[in-house]
């Protein structure tokens, strides 16, 4: 079958011709119809230090997709030969104190496919069943093949009670986003989000926040009067990644502020600790999705009106994937799916 495959411990993809995998007991084999490229790939592409530590070469990249159910292995139950699905790229190991206790994102033995093993950017892809999500009628397989990203989206919003809430957002990377259209859809108030790139800042204008700032040229606090706020915000989503950000949100958070960190901060971060000590902040951690809870969220969410759909920016078919990494490497895109 053809895959896009990181073949050497170098920068680049290359489209290949590798083994069609077969299903073990109770797996599942998936037709690949759409892949989205996701921040992650585009680290892998580029061979950067966290890809040089992380990846182990040959390998089939890629997490986020949908797909048809072409071939079930021995034992799996609730599936059948041309479902619609997508699936859950984190592979659990079933057996910790956390997987025991139904809290499987929280897995401390936690494998991802496209990371740790072969990945959904080829014609066929081999999941656990319980990792396949199937895709309601209702809901496109475009939008579908970013339910990974969405559900990021999904669990930090939901983290909070968003009702009436002043929510700053850091970073408008798809992600964030996406996450602007949750937190309106939700109930949250005032809805503001930061980047330093304005073709994003306007996707996130199109998918509600009431006030988009380029960092580079505007402070947060300069907006407080024209949107009401009186002291500050209410919930803080760190969704870029980016150290400056990290601090910008934890200085205008209220007193007893809730904030999710989702962006990737790198271990040089620095912040004051005043800021969380003395406002009294609430700190947490967002890895992945919560199994199956997110994504039970986003399909029903998405069914009664949620709209994600503007985040889409861009589709290429797979042969065209160069062209898509490039795009990716410019940042003037949100998501971009390749059509199989
Ligand atoms: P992305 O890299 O496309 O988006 C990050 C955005 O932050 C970009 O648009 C960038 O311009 C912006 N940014 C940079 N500096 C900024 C600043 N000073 N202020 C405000 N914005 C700034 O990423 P994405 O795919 O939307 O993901 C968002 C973050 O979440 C990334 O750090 C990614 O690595 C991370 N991530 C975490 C998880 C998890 O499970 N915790 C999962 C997926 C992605
Ligand atoms: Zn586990």
């Amino acid at each position: 079958m053809k895959a896009l495959v990181k073949k050497k411990p170098e920068p680049g993809i290359w489209f290949e011709n590798v083994v069609e995998p077969t299903c073990g007991t109770n797996e599942v084999k998936i037709k690949i119809t759409h892949s989205s490229i996701c921040g992650t790939d585009l680290h892998i592409f580029n061979w950067d230090e966290w890809a040089k530590r992380t990846i182990k070469t040959p390998i089939i990249i890629g997490h986020e997709f949908c797909g048809i159910i072409s071939d079930v292995g021995l034992g799996v139950k609730h599936y059948k030969k041309g479902d619609r699905v997508t699936g859950e790229g984190h592979i659990t190991c079933g057996n910790c104190r956390n997987c025991r206790a139904g809290k499987t994102h929280l897995c401390q033995k936690t494998l991802g496919i496209g990371v740790n093993r072969d990945g959904a950017f080829a014609e066929y892809l081999i999941i656990p069943e319980t990792n396949v999500w199937r895709v309601h009628d209702e809901i496109s397989s475009e939008i579908s093949s970013f339910f990974d990203p969405f559900g990021n989206a999904v669990h930090a919003a939901l983290s909070y009670d968003m009702v009436g809430e002043d929510v700053l957002i850091t970073g408008a990377g798809p992600i964030g986003i996406m996450a602007v259209a949750i937190c309106k859809f939700i109930g949250a108030r005032n809805i503001v989000i930061t980047d330093t790139n304005d073709f994003r800042l306007n996707l996130a204008k199109s998918a509600g926040a009431s006030q988009t700032i380029n960092i580079q040229k505007n402070n947060i606090s300069d907006y407080f009067d024209e949107l009401n706020i009186s002291n500050g915000f209410d919930i803080g989503l760190e969704m870029s990644g980016n150290p400056d950000a990290f601090k910008g949100l934890l200085e205008n958070m209220y007193n007893g502020g809730k904030v999710a960190l989702l962006g990737l901060l790198p271990k040089s971060t620095l912040i004051n600790w005043d800021n969380i000590i003395f406002k009294g902040l609430h700190i947490k951690g967002i890895y992945g999705r919560e199994m199956y809870e997110t994504w039970y969220k986003m399909t029903q969410m998405t069914r009664s009106g949620l709209d994600i759909s503007n985040v889409l920016t861009h589709k290429f078919p797979i042969k065209d994937y160069k062209k898509a990494f490039e795009v990716m490497q410019t940042g003037q895109c949100g998501k971009i799916v390749l059509e199989w």
